[in-house]
């Protein structure tokens, strides 16, 4: 039986493994011009990060984590023996908490520091109903910036996605950006009271996760993917009518930034995003595919209180993370072209087996001088040593063959023009690499 990878998985075949290096690279590149510098933290985290993190009415944290016991005796759990917190590990929904509990515990942020600056990138899990766009391990670029509540941080870090999307290619009009504030810790609860209000005057349209919700966590509602829910939403009491004076002037600093940099977005008050730990901006980044669910390509915010909660000193924070997968499809749906990886530059060919050690020889000294070479492994003809460097990618062929080898030259011939010259073969990686600058 042929084993499949798990539903909700994808392998990224070598083209679009090469092009997930190439989207890194890009992100590291555009980010990197605002400061921001890579951080790794571990795929799994103690279970209890998350649900201190993220919370846990929050359908990534209560629903979708993918939980292991470590070093527990599997008898002792059936038969329902205690667990140590400690012991239960999730690998990462997200990169929000990961990210913050390493600035916490590297004390990152000391008193009177500059704010931290950290991107990563790497896959995430989350156990949803797999989908197009939507998978239970997917792979995400994102950026958190922690030690200052400034709006420059927030408007520079939407500013920055935006350009990173149009660095790949993402047309302008394909793209729509929604942003929102969702208050602070001042002004949200009574906001919060004045949806369960709403929403108890409305709980007939409602499915019974948000009966659920009403109690744990009102503003959750907004996100539910029920139609019915999201029509009685659409009249709850809006955010931006309850902000406290700051979070109000924090906002409008924020859309004054974006006004100033000719960055459009829409406001959407209902934009609360899946998250407990957000306050005051959230933003997100659709794109119009038809599918509501799977309409983000990337989105985040600011959350002040979340260094606290996995047990930091007040150190506010911003960040955002995009999708992998969910971009490329957008980029493919915008008609955006991605080449095939280039395998080969140079190839060497041989007439017959007498010259492969020479050809072997020849292809090491290339790669020495940094050029990508190969040859022919299977003692192919001569002529589908032609077809396979012209699939490999290959812009040159150089020919041995008994008359080359005895002259110490190579016949070498461009792909593109098929022009073909003698080049002696100490001279072959000197004129290869003068041929791929020409390029
Ligand atoms: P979130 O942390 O939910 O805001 O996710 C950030 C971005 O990651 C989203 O905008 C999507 O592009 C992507 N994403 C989230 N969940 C999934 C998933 N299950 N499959 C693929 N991409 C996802």
């Amino acid at each position: 039986m042929v084993m499949h990878a798990p539903e909700g998985t994808r392998d990224l075949l070598p083209d679009e493994a090469l092009f997930w290096e190439e989207f890194k690279r890009t992100a590291a590149e555009v980010f990197g011009r605002c400061g921001y510098v890579p951080l790794d933290t571990p795929i799994i985290e103690q279970t209890e990060l998350f649900v201190r993190g993220i919370g846990e009415a929050t359908d990534v944290v209560g629903k979708e984590m993918f939980t292991a016991i470590s070093g527990a005796n599997l008898a002792t759990l059936l038969e329902g023996g205690s667990i140590k917190n400690k012991s239960r590990l999730s690998l990462r929904p997200e990169g929000t908490a990961g990210v913050v509990r390493a600035v916490v515990q590297h004390d990152l942020v000391p008193q009177g520091a500059p704010p931290a600056k950290l991107m990563y990138a790497g896959p995430m899990f989350r156990a949803e109903r797999p989908q197009r766009g939507r998978q239970r391990q997917f792979n995400q670029v994102g950026i958190e910036c922690l030690g200052t509540d400034d709006p420059t941080v927030d408007a520079e870090a939407i500013i920055m996605l935006m350009r990173f999307y149009a660095t790949m290619g993402m047309p302008a009009d394909a793209m729509r950006l929604l942003v929102n504030s969702m208050g602070c810790e001042a002004c949200r609860p009574a906001y919060r009271d004045a949806v369960r209000a709403y929403m108890e005057q409305h709980a007939e349209g409602l499915c019974e996760d948000c009966h659920r919700r009403m109690e744990t966590n009102p503003l959750r509602a907004f996100d539910c993917k029920n139609e019915g829910c999201a029509a009685v939403m659409a009249g709850a009491p809006k955010i931006t009518d309850h902000l406290c004076e700051d979070c109000q002037a924090h906002y409008g600093q924020v859309k004054a930034l974006l006004d100033g940099a000719g960055v459009s977005y829409h406001e959407d008050a209902a934009l609360v995003r899946g998250l407990d730990y957000y306050t005051r901006t959230v933003f997100e980044v659709q794109v119009d595919n038809g599918k509501r669910s799977q309409s983000a390509i990337g989105g985040g915010g600011r959350y002040d209180k979340l260094a606290e909660e996995v047990g930091g000193r007040p150190t506010p924070g911003f960040g955002f993370a995009l999708g992998y997968e969910r971009t490329m499809l957008a980029l493919q749906e915008a008609g955006v072209e991605f080449p095939a990886a280039r395998r080969c530059d140079a190839f060497v060919a041989c007439v017959d087996d007498a010259a492969r050690p020479q050809a072997f020889a020849v292809v090491e000294q290339l790669r020495e001088a940094g050029i990508k070479a190969d040859m022919d492994h299977q003692h192919r003809s001569l002529k589908s040593q032609f077809k396979l460097a012209d699939k490999l990618g290959a812009r040159s062929v150089a020919v041995l063959g008994p008359d080359e080898l005895a002259a110490g030259v190579a016949n070498l011939r461009n792909m593109a023009t098929h022009e073909e010259r003698r080049v002696a073969l100490s001279a072959l990686a000197g004129e290869l690499a003068v041929e791929r600058s020409e390029n």
